[in-house]
């Protein structure tokens, strides 16, 4: 085994464990700590950052409206809160150190003092922070009680970190260390950032010269690439500077052009395979549909239908993503789209993730098709077992042109004379087998033309990679005549003027949501807050002078629809609901929506929620309840959805705060490459650049054969970009 290793042919799969101060106990730890275990692994362990040590700031220098400092300083004094015991008697009697709430480390640099506090991990600081030594503290400082101070800062003995320069021989002529990822466990065994600094020095020299390059000359010119040596010399040991940021942009690209790459390529066997149900006409219903429209259509949706028609009628099977705001309009273009199916003596569906939702697309859609004559159904799970038989047989025989229904129509014994089309709308709330499911209605030998529509702005940069291989289409334009919607943030004390302002808009005959969070459908105390608070406004807003309605998820079908549809309908002026709501209920006469507990909705849910109102032509508002304890994050939210109603800004800043894997919306899909050094979030410049020029090779080679791309097929071949196949999911 040992043998086999240290035999390898190719340096990089050597096991760490043989480079010098390492053997196998730290091996072990390495390899538990940070999923590092062979030589070409820990090389493509990058710092998250550096010290330079021609960069201290004095502490009479420090400002608390500044990023992160480096401050090189000497421990004055240690306190402990929560524990008679202080640094005053640091003698032998142990320090219960669990009863300690907060340690203030003091430190002077000679031109000021300065007070660093620890939370946490207060035993290991308190053994290492003695009084006399002199430290590098690295963090953000903070004005707290109108002192400046830093909490938590990253500590290194300041012996190490002023080694930076010449030690590490020819490596490291710079003033910048690299400092890595760490654990309490790795520091106690031993893999202190010196060591780590040592290690990626022998690593270097022993893996740097089996590293074969991954971007072909030519492409390393067109985009200003530096070589990939150079780039892991940098990163580990920047020269200087301007050697890093070439380094990290190299690094970056690298990563970002390749996910792009896998990505398209897909797409481009796609479009070439000769697979799609061919659609070349508009017909006549499409013609009849669009005349009769009550409105003309913005210019976002005639570029998206233009968009989807050149699909259809391409040959190759259509795999879109159509993305627009709350109240865009994207249902006008699925039932156009649908009449192109039907224009072509194709069937149509469209699948909802709600009961509601689906009744609800079902009305709509009726008026518009009316002029049509093409017949609709809906089949629901609710659906009666009668109703149900005759769905099923309309399917077969194909005399239903368009059917709109939930997951029920996924189930096994739907069977369609010719599915031509699926629109699947909300797609983030379908599974992937569900999806898949639809896909397997293929009925007349091609793959259905499928549209997913969503309401939730993903970031551009965000769906370049998770649908890097779909084609996205955008409605950025509102249809004219809407009133903007004025948010504001309220806690309890203000419920009195709340109430106040709830009945001037009922006495001006608008009606009101009032939302309740409900995180988790079994959370009992959820539906309590909920019961409550339809309990008080029932009170406060007496029958039969105002009518309230009480919708949520644990009523049987026939009860939420019964109240759903009286507040639809007018007969009632207040709905007090869970989140069901949030998706899709169009009602123009509601002009209010409260939403409780704002805190704890994330940013994107906010934003579906407000957009159920200002949908008619009066001004509209959305009241945020909050409590008056929120966390940075709440408070950030809050403050977000005041001051903006564009939804791919917050989307945008929704990433940046959440980091792209937890946006709503994809964690089903998840990223299909973890990105190592790129950020979606910051990248996207750099994504940009990375996806043109992926782009432009493949344009050009889309089979990757030609000398000069021999690089970029061995690299796709690697096991990492074995990505899967989106188009068969979606
Ligand atoms: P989305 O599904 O994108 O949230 P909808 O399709 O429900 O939005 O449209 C919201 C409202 O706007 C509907 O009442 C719809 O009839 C209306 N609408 C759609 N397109 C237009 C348009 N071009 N001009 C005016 N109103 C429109
Ligand atoms: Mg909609």
């Amino acid at each position: 085994m040992y043998i086999c290793h240290h035999m390898a042919q190719n340096g990089l799969d050597m096991d760490i464990q043989f480079l010098p101060g390492v053997g196998p106990k730290r091996s072990a730890l390495l390899k538990k700590e940070l999923a590092v275990g062979t030589i070409g692994e820990l090389i493509r362990l990058y710092p998250f950052r550096y010290i330079d040590k021609s960069s201290y700031i004095r502490i009479c220098d420090i400002r608390p409206d500044m990023a992160h400092v480096q401050i090189r300083a000497r421990v004055t004094r240690v306190e402990l809160f929560g524990n008679p015991a202080s640094d005053a008697d640091r003698n032998d009697t142990p320090l219960k150190f669990n009863t300690i709430k907060r340690m203030s480390v003091w430190i002077s640099d000679g031109t000021g003092e300065m007070e660093t506090v620890f939370f946490k991990g207060i035993k290991w600081m308190y053994e290492k922070l003695k009084p006399g030594l002199d430290f590098v503290f690295f963090g953000k400082p903070v004005s707290f009680n109108g002192r400046i101070n830093i909490v938590h800062p990253d500590v290194d003995p300041a012996a190490e970190a002023s080694v930076a320069g010449n030690t590490y021989g020819e490596m490291s002529s710079g003033t910048m260390t690299g400092v890595y990822p760490s654990t309490e466990k790795l520091k106690t065994g031993g893999v202190t950032g010196k060591v780590m600094n040592k290690l990626m020095e022998a690593a270097l020299s022993k893996g740097l010269p089996s590293v074969e390059e991954t971007m072909p000359e030519y492409l390393m010119k067109q985009c200003g690439l530096v070589p990939l040596h150079f780039a892991l010399r940098n990163i580990h040991f920047p020269k200087d500077m301007a050697s890093l940021e070439k380094a990290k942009y190299r690094l970056k690209f690298e990563e970002l052009f390749y996910l792009q790459l896998s990505l398209l390529k897909q797409r481009y066997v796609r479009s070439r395979a000769d697979n799609g149900i061919r659609m070349p006409r508009v017909g006549e219903a499409f013609n009849r549909c669009y005349d009769a429209l009550p409105f003309p259509l913005t210019g976002a949706q005639k570029r998206v239908i233009t968009e989807i028609r050149d699909d259809m009628k391409s040959g190759h099977q259509m795999n879109r993503l159509l993305q627009g705001d709350v109240g865009s309009g994207k249902t006008m273009v699925a039932v156009l789209t649908a009449l192109i199916a039907i224009g072509n003596g194709y069937q149509a569906c469209i699948m909802a993730p709600t009961e509601v939702l689906a009744q609800q697309h079902f009305k709509n859609i009726q008026k518009f098709l009316e002029p049509t004559g093409v017949r609709t159904a809906l089949l629901t799970g609710s659906s009666k077992t009668s109703e149900r038989r005759e769905v099923h047989a309309g399917l077969e025989d194909g005399s239903i042109g368009i059917i709109v229904g939930t997951h029920a129509l996924i189930e096994d014994n739907v069977v369609f004379r010719n599915l031509g089309l699926a629109i699947i709308d909300e797609q983030h709330r379908f599974g992937v087998e569900q999806r898949s499911k639809l896909w397997r209605k293929a009925s007349c030998g091609a793959p259905p033309h499928v549209l997913v529509m969503t309401a939730t702005p993903i970031p551009r940069t965000l769906a370049m990679t998770l649908y890097g291989d779909l084609d996205v289409s955008v409605i950025d334009e509102l249809p004219p005549g809407r009133k903007p919607i004025q948010t504001i943030h309220a806690t309890e004390g203000k419920r009195p003027a709340l109430y106040r302002f709830m009945r001037d808009q009922i006495a001006l005959g608008r009606q009101i949501f009032i939302v309740y969070p409900l995180i988790n459908e079994t959370e009992k105390l959820d539906y309590q807050s909920l019961e409550a608070g339809a309990e008080e406004i029932m009170n406060k807003f007496p029958f039969p002078e105002y009518k309230t309605a009480v919708v949520h998820g644990k009523q049987l079908n026939d009860v939420k629809k019964f109240n759903m549809d009286a507040f639809a309908a007018g007969r009632a002026d207040i709905l007090v609901a869970t989140s069901v709501i949030e998706v899709g209920v169009d009602v123009p006469n509601a002009s209010v929506m409260v939403i409780e507990s704002a805190e704890r909705f994330g940013l994107s849910q906010l934003h579906q929620l407000r957009g159920r109102v200002g949908r008619g032509s009066e001004k509209s508002f959305c009241v945020l309840m909050t409590g008056h304890k929120m966390s940075k994050e709440s408070r950030r939210r809050i403050e977000l959805m005041c001051a903006t109603e564009n939804g791919f800004e917050l989307a945008e800043e929704d990433m940046k705060m959440r980091g792209p894997g937890d946006l709503e919306g994809t964690q089903q899909s998840g990223l299909p490459i973890s990105l190592n050094i790129a950020s979606l979030a910051k990248d996207g410049l750099i994504l940009n650049a990375a996806r043109d020029c992926a782009d432009a090779v493949l344009r050009e080679d889309p089979g990757l054969t030609s000398d000069r791309n021999q690089i970029l097929r061995r690299e796709l071949r690697k096991e990492k970009y074995q990505i899967k196949d989106y188009s068969k999911i979606s």
